[in-house]
Order: C-alpha cells, then sequence, then structure tokens
C-alpha cells in the first residue's frame, strides 16, 4: 500500500517525481486553487494559451527544471461551487493514474487553500481516491508489462492533525483491494473452499473473530435444501461460511449477508456466453462481506457483528438441479424452481433463514449482485436498495452519501408477490419477466420474517464494464466502505 504523509510548507517539501498542482475552473479558465505567489512561473504559459481549463480531473503534466520535482502535473477540480468530497477522491485518482501511467512513484499534491468545503473534508476525499485509485490487478501479465503503483505522496499543507483518518482509511482500502481480489480472480481458483480458506485467514488478524464453515453434510443435516439444490451440478461442495466478529454485546448484532455464487452459469436454464463471461464476479457480496469483516478485525471497533455466505457454483451438468422441479427450503417454505438461472435468491433464501433462526440478529443486511434488471433500471453505477425498515434506510443511505456508492431505493411492492405464487409449491423462483430486481427482493422478503432487514442488489455497481475513475478495474469492491460507514455509524450511536 502506498504511503501518504503530510508535509506543513511548500518550501520544506521533500524531492518527489512529480508536483500537482489543482486548479479550480473560473469564467471557463483556469484559477490556482492555492495562494503561492512563487508558482505562477510553473504554469503561467498553459494557462494564457488556454491549454488548460480545469474542467474535472483534466491533466496537464510537463517538465520544468531546477526544482525539486521534474514534472509538474496540472489538476482540474471543476468549478468551486461544485467541489465535494467526491470530486477530490475522483480528482486525485485522475492524478494517480496520469502518475501511473509514467511510471511515475513518489508525489507532491499541494491541497487546495481555496476549497469552500472544509478542509479535512477535502483531505480525507484526496487520500481514498489516492488510496482507491492505486489499485491494479495485472498477476496474469507477464512482468514488465504490470501496472506501476505509486509509493509516496506528500500531502503540501497538511499537518499530521489534519490526517488523523489516514490509518483508519487505509486499513479499509486495503479491505476494498482484498475484495476486488478476490472478484477478479479466476473462478477456478476462487471456489467456496478458496471463500472458506480467506475466511479462516481472518481469525489470524484477531482473536474477535471466529469462523465457522458448514460442509455440505451440514447443510444436509440443517436441510438446507436450496443452497444445496443450487450446489448440486458442481464439482465442488457447496458451503455456508459463517465469520463472527464479538467486540462488543450481543444484544446489537449485525448481520451481514454476502451471495458468494463463485461461477454462475446459469445452469440448466444457461445463460448466452456473452453474459456468462463476468460470471465469476457473481461471488462480489461474498468478497464485500469478507473484505469488510478484515476491516472490522484490523480496526477494532466496539461492534458484534457476523457475516454469513452461501457460497456455491451454479454448474452445468447431469447432476444439476432441474427448471420445474420442487426444493424444500431451510425454513421449510418449498420453492418450484421455474429457472435455475435465479439461484442467488435460492442460496440467500436459506442463508437469511439461518440468520434469522440461529444467530438472533438485531439486523441483516445481504449485498448481492442479485439481477441484470438492476442495471437497466439503474445503469451500471447504482445499486438498488430494498429494505422493510425506514431507520436501516436512512442509516445506510447516509453511509452511501459519505462514501460515494450510490444506491436509489426501489419499492417492495407487495402486488407483485403474486406473481411468486405456484400451483405445486408455496412459491416459484422468478415472476413475469417484468420487475426483475423487485420480484428478487420480494422472494428474499418471504424468508426474512419480522427482523428489519435491507437488502442491496448491486447487480450493476460490483463490476463495470469500463473501469472508471477510482474504479480502476473491472471489479470495484462497492460495499465494503458502505458497510464500514454504516457500521460506524452505529458503533457511534451507542
Ligand atoms: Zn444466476
Amino acid at each position: 500500500m502506498m504511503k501518504i504523509v503530510g508535509c506543513k510548507s511548500f518550501s520544506n517539501r521533500k524531492s518527489s517525481d512529480c508536483l500537482i498542482l489543482p486548479f479550480f475552473q473560473q469564467e471557463k479558465k483556469a484559477v490556482p486553487a492555492f495562494s503561492q505567489k512563487k508558482l505562477e512561473g510553473f504554469f503561467s504559459k498553459p494557462l494564457t494559451l488556454g491549454d488548460f481549463t480545469a474542467k474535472t480531473a483534466e491533466i496537464l503534466l510537463f517538465y520544468e527544471n531546477g526544482q525539486k520535482e521534474e514534472r509538474v502535473l496540472l489538476l482540474g477540480l471543476g468549478k468551486a461551487s461544485e467541489f465535494t468530497q467526491e470530486v477530490a477522491r475522483t480528482t486525485a485518482a485522475a492524478a494517480c493514474l496520469a502518475l501511473r501511467n509514467k511510471k511515475i512513484k513518489s508525489a507532491s499534491y499541494l491541497i487546495p487553500e481555496l476549497a469552500l468545503i472544509p478542509k479535512k473534508d477535502f483531505l480525507r476525499g484526496i487520500t481514498e481516491g489516492l488510496f482507491l485509485s492505486n489499485y491494479a490487478f495485472d498477476k496474469f501479465k507477464v512482468e514488465d508489462q504490470r501496472s506501476s503503483l505509486l509509493s509516496v505522496v506528500s500531502l503540501i499543507g497538511a499537518e499530521p492533525k489534519d490526517l488523523p483518518f489516514l490509518a483508519h482509511d487505509q486499513i479499509v482500502a486495503e479491505g476494498v483491494h482484498m475484495s476486488r481480489d478476490l472478484v477478479n480472480d479466476n473462478a477456478d481458483n476462487i471456489t467456496p473452499q478458496k471463500l472458506a480458506e480467506v475466511a479462516k485467514s481472518l481469525e489470524k488478524l484477531s482473536s474477535k473473530i471466529k469462523v465457522r464453515i458448514l460442509h455440505k453434510k451440514d447443510l444436509q443435516k440443517e436441510k438446507m435444501g436450496l443452497l444445496l439444490a443450487v450446489g448440486q451440478g458442481a464439482s465442488v461442495d457447496p458451503l455456508l461460511i459463517i465469520v463472527e466478529y464479538r467486540a462488543s454485546s450481543p444484544s446489537d448484532h449485525t448481520v451481514l449477508v454476502g451471495k458468494g455464487l463463485t461461477y454462475d452459469t446459469g445452469g440448466l436454464s444457461l445463460k448466452p456466453s456473452t453474459s456468462m463471461d463476468t460470471m465469476k464476479s457473481d461471488m462480489a457480496g461474498a468478497a464485500a462481506v469478507l473484505g469488510t469483516m478484515r476491516v472490522l478485525a484490523l480496526l477494532d471497533l466496539p461492534l458484534c457483528v457476523t457475516g454469513v455466505i452461501p457460497a456455491t457454483e451454479n454448474a452445468i451438468g447431469s447432476r444439476s438441479y432441474k427448471p420445474g422441479d420442487v426444493h424444500r427450503s431451510y425454513l421449510g417454505k418449498t420453492v418450484e424452481v421455474m429457472n435455475t438461472d435465479a439461484e442467488g435468491r435460492l442460496v440467500l433464501a436459506d442463508a437469511l433463514a439461518y440468520s434469522v433462526k440461529k444467530l438472533k440478529p438485531s439486523r441483516i443486511i445481504d449485498i448481492a449482485t442479485l439481477t441484470g434488471a438492476v442495471s437497466i433500471a439503474l445503469g451500471e453505477e447504482i445499486a438498488g436498495l430494498f429494505s422493510n425498515e425506514e431507520s436501516l434506510v436512512k442509516k445506510i443511505e447516509e453511509a452511501s452519501g459519505r462514501t460515494g456508492e450510490l444506491l436509489w431505493r426501489l419499492p417492495l411492492h407487495g402486488d407483485y408477490s403474486e406473481q411468486l405464487k405456484s400451483d405445486i409449491a408455496d412459491l416459484k423462483n422468478i415472476g413475469n419477466g417484468k420487475g426483475g430486481s423487485i420480484l428478487g427482493a420480494l422472494f428474499l422478503k418471504e424468508f426474512v420474517e419480522k427482523i428489519p432487514w435491507a437488502h442491496i442488489d448491486f447487480g450493476s455497481s460490483a463490476w463495470l464494464a469500463k473501469p472508471k475513475g477510482y474504479y480502476t478495474t473491472h471489479a470495484t469492491g462497492v460495499g465494503v466502505r458502505l458497510f464500514v460507514e454504516f457500521l460506524e455509524s452505529i458503533s457511534q450511536k451507542k
């Protein structure tokens, strides 16, 4: 992980590969976001010529002799009136990527003095943007084709007291990176068993973490008929992974459930190959939960949290579960499987019902790449949020507002449940094809009873077709920062 340090004054800065100078845009012209008069010689030309106008995330890199840096990067922050923590994040990410492209290792960022938002907010945005964008996944490339990462960034104008969140945010970013690594890697490597191993490794980080694994025979004993059905076609066994973090009284207990479909072919209701090539990402919910549990272990937050991951592959073969068959869930309700590709809700149904019955949760939040329909509704940068509890929605939306992981609440419209009625079983696993994300959520609702519950469908934002901003690879790691922010808001209320 890159090192970020504070440096009190411009004249005291250490030598580095590049000096980053931020600018705001005013009447289509760039104006410095700092008041260092002696720097004007550096940038007067590109400004007078109009080559740089400080549009948001605009970059101009050029070369200087005789300074503590040989390169100067002009960074556009957009209009001062529109500058937010998220803009600080995305523009820092743009600078980071420009430097990484030139294989630059170190930089000094003269922080904006003339921003209209509190200093701690934009500083935090800058550091988060740097941490999150300094990530690559290229272990499958030959060594000299691998991307370069920044090693150190010095923030000029920031003292250590301005950066109290630095160690914290580094741990959170490492959780995001871990989650991205799990999603980006081969499905043949990230099996249910590998997810269990990763979960188990968290025990080494904190004595407050305990991991339990329910193996196939345990799932049979517990009668988790839906998880077993989805997993029966695969060469690897399904598992239920339970990661307990106990650092406060269990009277307030959050359960996070993450969908862990380590590969989803669709099963016998086979996906077309054009929508299968991203299906190693169908365990992104599990990756978000594991990343979050890692952060909790390292931050030692006073919380009681359990991560629950139903992990399996949805494979196609002679043993695959079959469209039209009925399976009995852990809760006892039977489900007629009309489409084997609507498998996420099946494994989650057993995990949710198990959590309700065995873990005495105060609240449950599940996160899942549940439907493609959510990206039809919201596009690929926004996840769908469903909930049966207003106060939970409010807290999750507040957390999302802080971290920039976008959510939009969608309705649990009860009338649509009619579509889940089956002639021969208690439920069907799909509706009539419209409002697919809502139907998925309504199906899950059947298994949570009266517990305050929220469902995050990030079939959209877990995986971007094209990396963007501080999401530097297809796997975004969305969910980790959101959960940590949410959980911290709960722990502070206590
Ligand atoms: Zn599926």
